[in-house]
C-alpha cells in the first residue's frame, strides 16, 4: 500500500462480525463504515474455493463499489472428525440461510457419539484488503478448540456456543469479548491488518 486513508469499509452485512472488527480497529483512526451504509451494493456471493478467495473477492468489489480502502472477513469453522467441514461453508451448513442455531444443531447431530478428544476443531480467519486500485494484501488467523455436546453462553456469535477453549474450559460464547477479542482467528488476523492501517492512516482531517 502507497497511498494514504481517512476511511475504511467493512465488506460486511453481519452485524456481529462487523461488531468485533470495529472493536478491533477501534484505535486505528480511520473512519470505519460498512456495507450497510452502501445499500446499492448487492449481495457478492461466496463461490471461491477457500476463505482467501472469499475475503478477496469481497474486499475488491467492496473497494471497487465505493472508492474506498476496504476490509474483507472470510471464515469458518473446521472440524477434524468432519474431514474439514463445514469449512467455507460454515454460513450455510445446515441450508442456504440457515440461522446459527440451525447450524449448531446440525453440527451436533453429524457430531452424534464422537467422544470428546475427538472433537478437534480449528476457527480460520482470511482477511483482505483491498484498495481501490486493485492491489489486495491477505491476513490469517486461527484459533484451536474442541466442539462440546451441548450449547453454551450468549456471546459471540455463529458456532461459539459450542466451541470450548482448553484453557478456559469454556466455550467462546461464555468468554468475554475482551478475551475472545486476545484470542480469535479474527483477533489474529485484524492484528496484523491493524499494523497495516497504521502505517496508512491520513490524520489530518
Ligand atoms: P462468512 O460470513 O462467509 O465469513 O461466514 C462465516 C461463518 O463462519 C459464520 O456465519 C459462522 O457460522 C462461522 N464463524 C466465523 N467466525 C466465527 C466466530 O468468530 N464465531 C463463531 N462462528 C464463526
Amino acid at each position: 500500500m502507497n497511498k494514504k486513508y481517512k476511511d475504511i469499509v467493512i465488506a460486511t452485512r453481519n452485524k456481529k462480525k462487523k461488531e468485533e472488527i470495529m472493536r478491533l480497529l477501534r484505535d486505528v483512526g480511520m473512519k470505519v463504515w460498512s456495507l450497510a451504509d452502501f445499500p446499492h451494493i448487492g449481495p457478492i456471493s461466496e463461490d471461491g474455493f477457500t476463505f482467501d478467495d472469499n475475503a478477496i473477492k469481497k474486499a475488491k468489489i467492496t473497494a471497487e463499489e465505493t472508492g474506498m480502502l476496504s476490509l474483507a472477513d472470510d471464515s469458518g469453522l473446521e472440524v477434524d472428525a468432519l474431514d474439514g467441514k463445514p469449512g467455507i461453508y460454515s454460513a450455510r451448513y445446515a441450508s442456504e440461510d440457515a440461522s446459527d442455531n440451525m447450524n449448531n444443531r446440525k453440527l451436533l447431530d453429524e457430531l452424534k457419539g464422537v467422544p470428546f478428544k475427538k472433537r478437534f476443531a480449528r476457527y480460520k480467519c482470511s482477511v483482505a484488503l483491498a484498495e481501490p486500485d486493485g492491489n489486495v494484501k491477505v491476513l490469517r488467523g486461527d484459533c484451536f478448540g474442541f466442539i462440546g455436546t451441548v450449547l453454551r453462553g450468549n456471546n459471540g456469535f455463529g458456532y461459539d456456543p459450542l466451541f470450548i477453549i482448553p484453557r478456559y474450559s469454556k466455550t467462546v460464547a461464555e468468554l468475554p469479548a475482551k478475551i475472545k477479542d486476545r484470542i480469535s482467528h479474527r483477533a489474529k488476523a485484524i492484528y496484523q491488518a491493524r499494523r497495516i492501517l497504521l502505517r496508512h492512516v491520513d490524520i489530518i482531517k
